[in-house]
């Protein structure tokens, strides 16, 4: 296997040297996590993975000459650069992502700015990465795409490259659904649809994952099992996968305690006990509220005065947006104001540093501290929770974290806070300050098992290890596709035959599902396609349909094929009167249907089509949600009602149908067929009560579902579309018979 990691930026430190740029890699938490992953990898296999990574050099490089000189520089580093200009970087990523997505994702609609040229450039960076990693993926390869820079990508190269193994991984907050709605219809649409191209999707909590299948639900009305999405051509899984932090290399590290100096010194720190507070600078991570909180603390417990010291590390993050300005600012008056009015000669309260730190000061930092206060308003993960606790090898040390950060959601054992709340970070200061050391380890235990076992690579390993499945699930859905041999035989069969039925259901089958029943008339050129097939001398067309006798009568009375309405209840044989299947009760129609009428009032769009032996209730244009409750509990009233009446209660595409008992399109179709020797017999349909046609058919008849779920019938097709194309196809043999 080899694997593709695609992400905006390549995980390389670009440097100038006598006017040349020379590239080194560089040591972001993804790619220190991928690279542990496929070292583990290396000892158990003798022919060692390999990887190439894709992304923006982090520089622009304009001519081709300069970039070939790059691309070879960064092949060496298995590397591969995608070309970005500065206008486009500015308006795809310092615009869309950093603008638009950053902060509706975290939960900041105020600061959203929604521009054309943004999502204009948006999808035009996601084709430039489409058109750069498509010409690399071999027939082995697994594509790994990482974040919301990219989340049209996978839809893009699943057009390019059908086959390719694609996986998707978020690694910011996916919002709740009224905050993804926030965005326009088309681009939200698009966003999704651009994700479900992926065969698998990841998220890091499993309320990200829920919020994902939702916003699909309701913005594109595909509905999920266990987080696995039938789409026509496609099965896509989607799943939660909290990402670790290498564990053994921080436990490491922090043992050798190589760099004690390099961040803080010592004898700054002297007897204080240390809280420790790391972040990018961003508006998310609650820096504000953690020195309001801090300040509080010290204002509440005097006794703490001189004796703790808050060690506060900002990392410089985009530092061209306002936002970000703005809360720099107001982070440096804060501190200045904390500093002032408690600090003495030999106390400062706030050890500020604005500077990001390497590796190993930062672990020597964590190593050296008492606390560490992790206080985010929204955060996907934060690692650095994660990380705090990796770094302590003697099992002491207290984590305060934001229950709004995807961390909090596996590690119960730290002192969780709402960070909007002040009152509660002063109160776990002190809390976490006062904690017995027995306390303190007690918790530990738990989370660094925890973080012991479920590291990065397990995480990577678990994400990965979920393709090959899902390709087989996928394989196997295909080979039950009406293939180009399958296809071959059956028009043989059909143009050899001297007897021919040819079952047809109607919705869903011969036309696409509409709002409303009535909006689903059959088009002048699908009247004439059944019109000539019926025509074949030998050939019997049945549409067997769930509608009314009327509807059926009005739409198709014309044509000289036979009619099964109501799922089977009336017959109407070729040039004959419509007849009822066999004696029929309908008494119970007028108690079920209060019920009925009921539940359609109880649910917005609901409404009741009411037939001579059957009533359905349909609920195509509902909130699909809350359809899904009063689903259950409509069919559990309806199955204590009807317990001594002969109807039968049944679920279908959008619809709850109840009818009388033994009637169905398989009872119906056999009607049709001569007890010996019943020919070519072909039946095609799309619902559940289609289902009882393949049943009851002779095995030697082909029956085809219209969709891709598992079936009774022998073989799938896509859409209403092929099944046009079909009888387009035998409805053309016919003809060429005739004429020869
Ligand atoms: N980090 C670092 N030096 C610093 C501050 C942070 O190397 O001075 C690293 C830290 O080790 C962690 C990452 O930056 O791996 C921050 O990840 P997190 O999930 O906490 O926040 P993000 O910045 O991704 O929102």
């Amino acid at each position: 296997m080899r694997l593709l990691v695609v992400s905006n930026r390549l995980p390389v430190v670009t440097v100038e040297e006598k006017g040349q740029l020379l590239f080194r890699e560089g040591a972001g938490g993804l790619v220190s996590g991928i690279s542990a992953y496929l070292d583990s990898l290396r000892g158990s296999s003798l022919a060692g993975p390999q990887y190439r990574w894709i992304g923006w050099p982090g520089v622009t490089v304009a001519e081709p000459g300069p970039q070939a000189h790059v691309t070879a520089a960064l092949a060496r580093l298995r590397a591969h650069p995608v070309f970005l200009t500065d206008r486009s970087m500015d308006k795809f990523y310092h615009g869309f992502c950093n603008k638009t997505i950053w902060p509706l994702f975290h939960y900041f609609p105020s600061y959203v700015a929604c521009e054309e040229s943004f999502y204009a450039h948006y999808r035009c960076v996601n084709r430039i990465f489409c058109d750069a990693v498509a010409p690399l993926v071999q027939p082995d390869d697994v594509v790994w795409i990482h974040d919301y820079h990219l989340m049209l990508l996978p839809q893009m190269l699943r057009e390019q490259r059908p086959d390719a193994t694609i996986g998707f991984f978020l690694h910011i907050p996916f919002p709740s659904f009224e905050m993804f709605r926030l965005l326009p219809g088309a681009w939200r649409t698009e966003i999704l649809e651009g994700l479900l191209g992926a065969d698998l999707i990841g998220f890091h909590t499993y309320d990200y994952t829920q919020h994902f299948l939702h916003s699909v639900l309701r913005v594109l009305g595909h509905e999920h099992t266990m987080g696995r999405i039938l789409l026509p051509n496609h099965l896509v899984k989607v799943d939660t996968f909290p990402m670790g932090v290498d564990f053994q290399k921080f436990q490491a590290a922090a043992r050798q305690q190589v760099d004690r100096t390099g961040a803080i010194p010592d004898a700054a720190l002297k007897d204080l006990k240390v809280v420790l507070s790391v972040d990018r600078l961003d508006y998310t991570k609650g820096i504000l509220n953690r020195l309001q909180g801090y300040e509080l603390f010290l204002e509440q417990n005097p006794s703490w005065q001189q004796n703790v010291v808050l060690v506060l590390v900002v990392v410089p993050s985009r530092i061209g947006v306002d936002q970000y300005q703005e809360i720099k600012r107001q982070i440096d008056e804060l501190v200045g104001k904390i500093n002032g009015k408690f600090g003495r000669v030999d106390w400062t309260p706030v050890l500020y540093q604005y500077r990001y730190l390497p590796f190993e000061p930062l672990v020597s930092l964590y190593a050296r501290s008492h606390v560490a206060l992790v206080t985010p308003l929204r955060d996907g993960m934060n690692l650095v929770a994660k990380e705090y606790l990796a770094s302590r090898t003697d099992g002491t040390g207290v984590l305060i974290v934001s229950e709004m950060t995807g961390a909090a959601k596996e590690l119960a054992e730290a002192v969780l806070i709402n960070p909007n709340n002040v009152g509660e970070i002063a109160v776990a200061l002190r809390t976490a300050l006062e904690m017995p050391e027995s306390e303190q380890m007690r918790r530990n235990e738990v989370m660094q098992e925890r973080l012991r076992r479920y590291d990065v690579v397990r995480w990577a390993d678990d994400f990965l290890s979920q393709l090959p499945t899902l390709k087989a699930e996928q394989q196997r859905l295909r080979s039950r596709l009406l293939g180009v041999p399958a296809r071959r035989r059956l028009l043989d069969k059909f143009r050899q035959a001297p007897q021919r039925t040819i079952f047809l259901d109607y919705d869903g089958t011969l036309v696409s599902f509409t709002d409303h029943p009535r909006q689903a008339r059959p088009s002048r050129d699908l009247l004439t396609l059944l019109r000539t097939l019926a025509q074949g001398a030998g050939t019997d067309v049945v549409l067997v349909s769930g509608r009314d006798k009327a509807t059926m009568g009005d739409w198709f009375g014309d044509l000289d094929l036979a009619l099964v309405a109501e799922h089977g209840a009336w017959i109407k044989r070729r040039r004959d009167n419509w007849r009822l299947a066999q004696p029929l009760n309908n008494g119970w129609k007028s108690s079920l249907l209060p019920i009925l009428q009921t539940y359609a009032d109880r649910l917005p769009g609901a409404f009741l089509e009411e037939k001579e032996y059957s009533i359905v209730w349909h609920y195509r244009r509902a909130d699909l949600e809350l359809a899904s409750t009063r689903v259950k509990e409509l069919v559990d009233d309806l199955v204590s009602y009807t317990a001594n009446i002969d109807v039968q209660v049944q679920q279908g595409n959008r619809i709850v149908e109840v009818r009388c008992g033994g009637i169905n399109k398989g009872v119906a179709a056999l009607t049709f067929l001569p007890k010996e020797g019943a020919g070519f017999v072909l039946a095609i349909g799309d619902d559940w009560t289609d289902e009882e046609l393949f049943r009851a058919l002779p095995v030697s008849a082909c029956t085809l579902l219209v969709g891709n779920r598992h079936t009774w019938a022998k073989y799938n097709l896509r859409n209403h579309e092929e099944v046009l194309e079909l009888l387009r196809e035998m409805s053309e043999r016919q003809l060429q018979e005739c004429g020869s």
